[in-house]
């Protein structure tokens, strides 16, 4: 039986988790960084709470015997994954890394584009006053200077800390989110641009849709370069390639 890791946060790394799980091939531990009180999880053994950087991660895999690691982390969480490479390269462990393709630009639409949050915050300055937060709790500190412009942030849980920006209202929820809906939410809170990061996959594509229908200017937040190394963008490919070549 092989030992896996998967480093999770995302709906793909539970797919993967549980499809692998089910093989009596393999024992999966799955990995989050235990940032969410009530994340979605796989039926197999999960852990909590970062490894203690690249050394960390480097004594786990050797103490816990892994032979292989997927990342299956968001494709902004650019830390983990350059940790994992770094770490698997070292102790000689496989890695099999999946990233879900980006958004695509339409054609016909131009997107106000953004390196960092920072830059996002900078486009918005004067320009839009009621926005559509979306790009993650963890990138609100951006914002916080914009004292003119209302906020409305969405994310799974109401976060622990207080909000800092000075007028803003959150709502919990967790996706996938349906155009309707989108549409009624942004159109109920008078929005006039939406701020995202471009996360790719379907689960939050329809804010995307619902900004274009309704004319809303999309601020996004570009993907930091993907880490070095092969990728796979699909979940079935990368699913067999595993097996095959853990076997
Ligand atoms: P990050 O900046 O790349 O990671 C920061 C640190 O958090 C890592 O160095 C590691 O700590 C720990 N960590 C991250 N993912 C982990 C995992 N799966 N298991 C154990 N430790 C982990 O990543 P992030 O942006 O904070 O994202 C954290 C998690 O949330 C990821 O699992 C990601 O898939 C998920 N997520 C992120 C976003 C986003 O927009 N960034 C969106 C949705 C979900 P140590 O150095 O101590 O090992």
């Amino acid at each position: 039986m092989k030992r896996l890791l998967i480093l999770g946060g995302t709906a793909e790394a539970v797919r993967i988790a549980t499809d692998l799980a089910q093989s009596l091939d393999f024992e999966v531990v799955y990995s989050l960084a235990g940032r969410t009180r009530m994340p979605a999880l796989p039926e197999c053994a999960v852990r909590y709470g970062g490894f203690g950087g690249i050394a960390g991660l480097r004594q786990y895999l050797l103490e816990n015997h892994i032979d292989a690691v997927v990342d299956a982390t968001h494709p902004y969480a650019t830390q983990m994954a350059i940790h994992a490479r770094t770490a698997t390269d070292a102790t000689e462990t496989p890695i099999f890394k999946f990233l879900r393709p980006p958004w695509e630009e339409p054609t016909d639409e131009r997107w106000l584009h953004a390196a960092t949050p920072v830059e996002a915050a900078n486009i918005v300055d004067g320009k839009f006053f009621r926005v559509f937060l979306s790009s993650g709790l963890g990138d609100i500190t951006a914002f916080a200077y914009l004292t003119n412009t209302w906020f409305l942030l969405r994310s799974v849980e109401r976060p622990d800390t207080p909000i800092s920006l000075r007028q803003h209202h959150h709502v919990a929820a967790r996706g996938p989110f349906d155009l309707k809906a989108e549409t009624d939410l942004m159109r109920k809170w008078s929005i006039d641009a939406l701020v995202t990061k471009n996360s790719g996959g379907t689960a939050t594509l329809a804010k995307l849709r619902a900004a274009r229908a309704l004319g809303i200017p999309v601020v996004m937040i570009d993907r930091p370069p993907p880490p070095k190394g092969s990728l796979y963008t699909e979940l079935g490919p990368m699913i067999a390639v595993i097996r095959h070549r853990l076997r």
